[in-house]
């Protein structure tokens, strides 16, 4: 069951772990003094991967799929991932996406390590611990004429980069000494030039076919508080500088990250060639790969557009069950398994391609099938009244209990234990749902019906099916209102049927029905979730994506429960009866006195019938 399939990643791996690529690697604790690294102790991961989120929104399905491709090859072989926070960008970040980040790697399942440890809950790594090392990088660069400070203003250095096909222009200030450039980056970090006033370049290529190698920026002014490092520094390293430094500093082996990257890995080279020249940093140096990002149908994941769904009210929040976040998913009642499962199954290449959605929900409803207790709700209510109860059980206020397994016995493992038995009661007056009574019943009908009479003058009886777990009972007809709707059918029961009794046999049903006693059933509120767009690429080709909500994602409904349901924890998963997956919301249900549920998935995939 746990056979993986081999991907370009895990034979990168595989062939750096059967060659030594990695072997010689020394740590010396603190990541920031890395020249101390060559002589530290063997590092005992045998891997080392990092999963590098941007505390600046909620995680999304796709950062699961990094989350599990980043944790889980570290250790599948012996190695370990780091958690670390990107956050060299002052303006966008703060402590409620950090703790919100953490909060969905730990529920997905997984541990971070750091440097010289190969497991345990060790502290999260922040970019912004680095900012020393980074500024004396960057001085390195300057010192052996690799770096340069900028002062062109924005539009003529945009201009002066050149296109495709297109060689760049040199900077005039490209040929400044090096005693120079060092005065003007200590000026930028005292504070002494305006935001925007120069930048620091790495000096590579003008007229380098890859855009990303005509001298990018490193380093820029901006007056801004950082949630860690407040006003300590007024200039911030760029990403693409930062991370690669990250890498190198935490010893990373394998920088997995998505395809848009793919431009800037050989300046991700670059950097880390000189800074070993210049000793800052010992090889081997990490290597960056490449993979697909995850694109779902019927679903957004751009962090944007999803706030824009927040601000905007379409949906109640960040956790709200119809978003494609983590805390949008699991309280939508997905279970890290499934997105394990998941990850696992759409797999990791190296071409951008679409998966269905119905990938993701197979993925849940295969994790559900064998954990989900069983559970009897009627959503759409009406009264059936069995009019000879009392004249078959001696009094209207007779009720008895009937019993029912809550795991079907093919979801039991060999040598697994049930679970105990539901028990409910059965009394003169039960719910069932409207569309299982018919009055003048469609052909093939098989539900609830009454007697009819014929051409001939004849009568048939009226249909005979099985209340689940119950009697059978013989439908005889129905009230109605003034307006004509069904207010309640009317049925005998059958005694001596009683599901596992002797006599259950004794009279053929044509179907069993789901239904809940007025005696011991309880109203509930059911949340019915659908996708939250009605088309399969919502924000496809600059589309706005408003436009495709899906007018009927979320309809309400009142419904009655059977006891064990109302009695369920917050946040455990059901499967009700001919319905599908169902789970006890994690905010709003209260056990017994308020139950609410919310519609995880339907049991097959329905979507587009
Ligand atoms: P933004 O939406 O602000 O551009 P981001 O989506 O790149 O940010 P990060 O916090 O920088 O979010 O992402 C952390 C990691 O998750 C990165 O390595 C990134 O490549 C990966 N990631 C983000 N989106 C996806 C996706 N759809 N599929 C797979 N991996 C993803
Ligand atoms: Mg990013
Ligand atoms: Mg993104």
């Amino acid at each position: 069951a746990d056979h993986k399939v081999s991907n370009f990643l895990r034979q990168i791996i595989e062939k750096d772990l059967e060659l030594g690529t990695y072997a010689s690697r020394r740590w010396a604790g603190s990541p920031g003094d890395a020249a101390h690294h060559a002589k530290g102790q063997p590092d005992p991961a045998k891997i080392r991967t990092r999963f590098p989120p941007e505390p600046n929104g909620y995680l999304h399905v796709g950062h699961a799929k990094s989350i599990c491709i980043n944790f889980g090859l570290a250790k599948e072989y012996g190695g370990v991932c780091h958690l670390r926070f990107d956050d060299t960008n002052p303006e966008k970040e703060d402590t409620e996406y950090v703790n919100s980040i953490i909060d969905a790697v730990k529920w997905l399942g997984f541990d971070w390590a750091q440097l010289g440890q190969t497991a345990g809950s060790a502290a999260p790594y922040q970019a912004s611990d680095y900012f020393d090392f980074m500024y004396r990088a960057a001085e390195a660069l300057i010192e052996t004429g690799h770096a340069y400070v900028d002062e062109q203003s924005a539009e003529d250095m945009r201009a002066n980069r050149g296109d495709f096909g297109k060689p760049g222009v040199d900077s005039p200030f490209r040929s400044r000494t090096v005693a120079e450039n060092l005065a003007r980056f200590h000026e930028m970090r005292d504070g002494q030039l305006a935001d925007g006033a120069a930048v620091l370049r790495a000096k590579i290529d003008m007229a380098s076919p890859n855009i990303n190698l005509r001298d990018p920026a490193i380093y820029r002014i901006r007056r801004a508080t950082h949630h860690h490092t407040g006003d300590t520094w007024c200039i911030y390293p760029m990403y693409t500088f930062a991370h690669p430094i990250e890498d190198a500093l935490e010893q990373i082996t394998h920088s997995i990250c998505t395809l848009e990257f793919e431009d800037q890995r050989p300046f991700y080279d670059w950097l880390m060639e000189r800074l070993c020249e210049c000793k800052l940093l010992t090889a081997p140096s990490p290597k960056q790969y490449e993979f697909a990002r995850l694109n779902l149908t019927y679903v957004i994941t751009s962090k944007r557009k999803l706030a824009q769904l927040v601000n905007e009210g379409n949906v109640s929040g960040w956790d709200d069950p119809r978003m494609p976040t983590i805390v949008g998913l699991r309280r939508r009642g997905y279970t890290p398994e499934s997105l394990r499962l998941f990850a696992d199954r759409i797999g990791v290449t190296k071409s951008d391609s679409w998966i269905d959605y119905s990938t993701l929900e197979g993925c849940l409803r295969e994790d559900l099938e064998n954990k989900a207790h069983r559970g009897m709700a009627v959503l759409d209510p009406v009264k059936l009244v069995l009019t000879n109860w009392a004249e078959a059980f001696g009094s209207d206020g007779y009720t008895e209990a009937c019993t029912q397994p809550a795991l079907p016995h093919s979801a039991i493992a060999e040598g697994q234990t049930p679970p105990a038995d539901r028990t409910f009661l059965i009394g003169k007056e039960v719910w069932i749902e409207r569309e299982d009574f018919e009055e003048v019943p469609p052909k093939g009908y098989k539900r609830l019906s009454p007697p009819k009479v014929n051409p001939d003058g004849s009568t048939s009886p009226g249909a005979v099916v099985r209340l689940k777990g119950g009697y059978v009972i013989e439908c005889t007809g129905c009230a109605r209102d003034a307006a004509g709707q069904v207010t309640e059918v009317h049925a005998k029961v059958i005694p001596g049927t009683k599901s596992g009794t002797p006599g259950a046999d004794s009279v053929k049903a044509k179907a069993a029905i789901t239904w809940v006693s007025v005696a011991d059933g309880v109203q509930a509120e059911v949340r019915l979730y659908d996708r939250l767009f009605a088309e399969a690429h919502p924000d496809a080709g600059g589309k706005d994506f408003l436009q495709s909500l899906n007018p009927d994602s979320l309809k309400v409904v009142t419904a009655y429960v059977e006891p064990s349901l109302a009695g369920a924890q917050p946040d455990q998963k059901f499967q009700f009866e001919r319905f599908g997956y169902f789970v006890a919301d994690r905010l709003d249900h209260v056990a017994g006195s308020k139950p609410v549920f919310s519609r995880v998935t339907g049991l097959k995939d329905s979507w587009g019938k």
